[in-house]
């Protein structure tokens, strides 16, 4: 039965979970890199049977979207499988992924038939060579495959671009080309401080920095916030463009007043906060045969109401007091 979404301390709802399959990654992206942190052994990794279990609680709890990400989702055998196996039993639940697309081609048609109705792709470079030295990994062919199967299985296609000075900088007018030749929103999101990669403010191309370029080389009209679906970015409309262009701003311009999102690693970790490394172990209680799906939901509510504020983090962390420790491919983004 549909519950209301939960509310945190300071009145922010929760309705949507950023749910992780798998921390393997076929790439090793500059910025993300996984190689810092010890993989989960095969048991220590939640069973397909779990994690749908665990997505029924938070649909209980008021979650209504679920954002299947990774390491790479699809680098876990039979993860389409799963998602039609989530959408059979969560039929009411908007369900996304994110994936770097390479592995994404052959499955989009059943992605489209399972009710998948968008994806995100993160794709940093329009050069294969610039992509081989990002990710470590020459499949750029195998990623823009993959963007073309969504697009003609009717699928929305978002792209991700981490925004990184010096890596791509120069691709702003390739950017704006592509959201103009293609019905897909290109959104830039600003390289945040994450554990396992080697962040500096250098690198850092901000939001109102791309902003202006942007603005040198297309017309952009600001679209309105009303967009449930644009989450934390700020769109805007390209003159003559089929698709839309985007920032999202964590560094710049944060969006913790209105954070409606929790996220579950494929261990079973809770974090209510990207930028803490305040976490909660569900694994223990949900494989327990006698404490199970009623003590997870406690560990999940009572997390919840603690909900940190991450600017806050990310603040102290210019003083020099650390923010989280954790890469982006263990949590997934
Ligand atoms: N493999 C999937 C993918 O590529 O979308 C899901 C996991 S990946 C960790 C999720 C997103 O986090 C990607 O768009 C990636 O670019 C982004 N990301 C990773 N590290 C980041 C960082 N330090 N700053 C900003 N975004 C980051």
């Amino acid at each position: 039965m549909p519950v209301a979404p939960l509310a945190d301390d300071k009145g922010r709802c929760v309705s949507y979970l950023r749910l992780s399959v798998t921390d393997h990654c076929n790439l090793r992206c500059l910025y993300c890199d996984g190689r810092m942190s010890q993989r989960l052994s095969h048991f220590d990794v939640l069973r397909y049977e779990e994690l749908l279990d665990l997505m029924g609680l938070a649909s209980d709890l008021g979650i209504r979207k679920v954002r299947l990400t990774g390491g790479e989702p699809f680098a876990r055998r039979d993860f389409m499988e799963f998602i039609e196996r989530a959408r059979a039993r969560f039929p009411a639940l908007a369900l996304r992924l994110t994936t770097n697309g390479t592995l994404l081609a052959p499955f989009a048609a059943r992605l489209a038939a399972a009710g998948v109705d968008r994806v995100n792709i993160s794709l940093d470079t329009l050069s294969r060579a610039t992509f081989a030295r990002v990710t470590g990994q020459d499949l750029y062919d195998e990623v823009r495959r993959g963007i073309a199967a969504c697009l003609e299985a009717g699928l929305g296609v978002k792209i991700n671009a981490v925004a990184l000075r010096g890596v791509n900088d120069q691709e702003l007018g390739g950017f704006l080309d592509l959201a103009r030749a293609l019905p897909v929103d290109v959104r830039f999101i600003e390289y945040m401080p994450m554990g396992g990669a080697a962040w500096s403010p250098e690198q850092v191309w901000s939001a109102a920095d791309i902003l202006a370029e942007a603005g040198r080389l297309a017309t952009l009209t600001p679209l309105p916030r009303d967009d449930a679906d644009a989450g934390p970015a700020q769109m805007y409309a390209i003159d003559g463009g089929r698709g839309r262009f985007g920032l999202i701003t964590p560094l710049s311009n944060h969006f913790c007043a209105s954070c409606n999102r929790l996220r579950i690693t494929c261990g079973g970790v809770l974090r209510t906060c990207l930028f803490s490394d305040r976490t909660y172990r569900l694994r223990p209680a949900l494989r327990h045969p006698k404490l199970g799906p009623g003590q997870v939901a406690r560990i999940m509510r009572l997390a919840l109401r603690k909900k940190p504020v991450g600017a806050e983090l990310l603040a102290a962390r210019r003083a020099g007091q650390g923010v989280s420790l954790t890469s982006m491919s263990s949590i997934g983004g």
